[in-house]
């Protein structure tokens, strides 16, 4: 693909520095196009800063487009987890429980989750599986990918949209990663933020393992992430409530939750809180668009957003989808 003539004026626009954009944004870079992302809040100020995170389908659709988009990049992570301390990503094993019956869903039995034996399980747990899977330390990889981005000629810029149609002045290809904010940018009523509440702690190395609670419709979300000292507990899933504040109420009901089923973490001291707002959507939306602009400034506009609590677990199958469409798109005659 070659980079646009004109100097300075990126070939593509990034809405959106979270993971999802700043994947897509590397995707496109490392494909020879001249990409700028632009967002109004920087990389580590993002849901995507948030997140725990684990690889493993959440509050996310449709089931197989989903299912491609995770096993493209679960094999990305784990050729990441070969430098952990630069790219924030580890492969460890854990255990998904369930306090009453319940099976493994399918992308766990197709990741090698096997069952846990009854000396696995944490108290009060019928049942379990455990899995190796990749836990991201997600301030450490969203700075990672952002120094790819740039190694391969990307650029980040802080700008706040008020329409797709003004992005579409900017480039000629648009890709829309606003994640929650693509309720009012876009605007697409059919995005719910489901806010996030986690708790940073050090341990000391006392947990040496993520667990997750899976118990089918339990009211309050429990989980562990260990990353080297520190580590991510869960967690809050409060669906329509778009407040960014840390509730330290909240903070102290997750750190006494975790504790309770993770022994390990008695001695545990909270660091900090981070909030994020998953962007809900009945499915992602990837797809090209109707050009958001006419006239001279219609170029392609392509939607990547809606990725709910997974968005990290799809996002280089995601990417590699767009990058797909870009070409498609560039590729096509113009309309008119
Ligand atoms: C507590 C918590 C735990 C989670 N755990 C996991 C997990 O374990 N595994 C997993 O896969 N996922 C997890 N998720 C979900 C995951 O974090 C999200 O799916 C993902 O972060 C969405 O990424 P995004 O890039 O679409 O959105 P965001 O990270 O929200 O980024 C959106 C970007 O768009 C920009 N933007 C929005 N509107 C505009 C505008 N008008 N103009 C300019 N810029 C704009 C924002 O400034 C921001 O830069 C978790 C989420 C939370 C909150």
């Amino acid at each position: 693909m070659s980079a646009s003539d004109e100097v300075g004026r990126p070939d593509a626009v990034v809405v959106g520095a979270g993971v999802i954009g700043l994947t897509t944004a590397v995707a496109l870079a490392e494909a020879g196009l001249r990409v700028r992302v632009d967002a109004d809040r920087p990389p580590p100020a993002t849901t995507s800063a948030a997140a725990g995170a684990t690889w493993g389908p959440f509050m996310i659709g449709p089931e197989d487009r989903v299912g491609a988009w995770a096993a493209t990049s679960l094999a990305v992570f784990e050729e990441l987890a070969a430098g952990p301390r630069e790219t924030g990503v580890a492969v460890i094993e854990g255990t998904h429980q369930s306090l009453t019956p319940a099976r493994p869903p399918r992308w766990a039995v197709s990741a090698g989750a096997r069952p846990c034996a009854a000396a696995e399980l944490r108290a009060g747990y019928t049942v379990g599986w455990r899995l190796r899977a990749p836990v991201v330390d997600m301030p450490r990889y969203l700075a990672w990918l952002e120094r790819r981005l740039t190694r391969a000629g990307g650029r980040l810029r802080a700008h706040t949209y008020r329409s797709l149609a003004e992005a579409a002045h900017e480039a000629p290809v648009v890709v829309n990663c606003s994640g929650s904010g693509a309720a009012t940018l876009v605007p697409d009523p059919g995005v719910t933020p489901v806010r996030g509440q986690v708790v940073v702690v050090r341990h000391g190395g006392a947990l040496r393992e993520f667990f997750v609670d899976e118990t089918p419709d339990a009211p309050e979300l429990v989980y562990a992430f260990p990353h080297g000292d520190t580590a991510v507990l869960g967690g809050t899933a409060q669906r329509g409530d778009a407040t960014l504040e840390p509730s330290p109420a909240l903070s102290e009901a997750i750190l006494r939750r975790c504790q309770a089923v993770l022994p390990e973490l008695r001695d545990a001291e909270a660091v900090g809180t981070r909030v994020g707002l998953r962007p809900a959507r009945e499915e992602v939306r990837l797809e090209t668009a109707e050009a958001a602009a006419t006239g001279p400034n219609a170029g392609v506009l392509i939607h990547n957003y809606g990725h709910g609590g997974a968005g990290v677990t799809v996002s280089w199958g995601c990417a590699a989808e767009v990058l797909d469409l870009v070409k498609q798109g560039r590729s096509a005659p113009p309309a008119g």
